[in-house]
């Protein structure tokens, strides 16, 4: 069964651990994550991107394959389906489609038209029982075509929109999608400490979670983030085993060209992925 991510989040942040959000783009990348987070007890949070969203034949594709794959895997462990980065029309869709959660990506509309969309949102939310997260301040890097600058939340925005009744916020805190640059100048702890002052018990959401060095995931996290996405990072390995495989010749020996051999690797390297940051997030045996 699908749940808000609203129960999950609170405790994460009263117990100071966060929720990992891991994005799916196919079956394997789903039953990899659903697994995991099954195997470690861990509430767990995934995420369609509307581009992934559209790539896996659309939402109610989404909401049937996982829904099924609870079902058939047996997994108990609290399981949220997120939008990520949603717009208004998207937000809504996923809604209609059966998704438990989801992002509506206001951040670069005025905070005026930010503010009435995320009401009409949350209303819709509150009346159907899911969960919904606003963003302030645009998170650097390229995200299905979006690009972002990376500037930080102004505070007094983060309050108006938590004060809309939200259930988390994420706040642009210098944080960025995908690789982070050499010359990257970390996490804004001074913003981040700022926007909690003014937000209180709200559960906030880092973004862009590959590449942050873990020093700087733990300290957020003592500062009030109860969720990070991760995206990119298992793109990543999955890529490298997979590359791997086929620089080996498997797929020429035998029967390796079978796509459940051929994509296994990967397969694998997701779920090692996803166990290294739900130890790092704190969330193992939270569920
Ligand atoms: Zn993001």
């Amino acid at each position: 069964m699908l749940v808000s991510a609203k129960d999950m989040l609170n405790k994460a942040r009263d117990g100071k651990y966060a929720v990992g959000q891991f994005n799916i783009n196919n079956l394997e990348w789903t039953k990899a994550i659903l697994l995991t987070a099954q195997e470690l007890n861990s509430p767990v949070i995934l995420g369609v991107s509307e581009g992934a969203g559209k790539y896996m034949c659309g939402y109610k594709t989404v909401v049937g394959m996982v829904k099924g794959m609870i079902e058939e895997l047996k997994i108990t462990v609290p399981v949220a389906l997120h939008l990520d980065h949603g717009s208004y029309e998207g937000a809504k869709a996923c809604i209609e489609a059966g998704f438990s959660s989801v992002m509506f990506d206001g951040s670069h509309y005025p905070i005026e038209e930010n503010v009435k969309k995320t009401t009409e949102l949350v209303k819709t939310c509150n009346e159907l029982g899911l969960s919904l997260e606003a963003e302030v301040g645009s998170i650097g890097g390229e995200e299905d075509g979006v690009v972002g600058m990376g500037e930080c939340a102004d505070p007094d925005e983060c309050k108006a929109i938590a004060d809309l009744g939200v259930t988390m916020l994420a706040a642009g805190i210098g944080n960025i999608h995908g690789k982070y640059p050499e010359n990257w100048p970390g996490l804004s702890f001074e913003t981040l400490a700022a926007v909690k002052e003014k937000v209180g018990d709200m559960p906030l959401v880092l973004h862009g979670g590959t590449g942050i060095p873990e020093d700087m995931i733990k300290k957020a996290i003592s500062l009030g983030v109860a969720k990070i996405n991760v995206n990119t990072e298992c793109q990543l390995s999955f890529a490298d085993a997979t590359r791997k495989y086929i620089e080996a010749g498997k797929d020429l020996e035998g029967k390796g060209f079978d796509p459940r051999k051929l994509l296994a690797p990967g397969f694998e390297a997701i779920k090692n992925t996803v166990k290294e940051k739900m130890e790092l997030f704190g969330s193992i045996g939270k569920a």
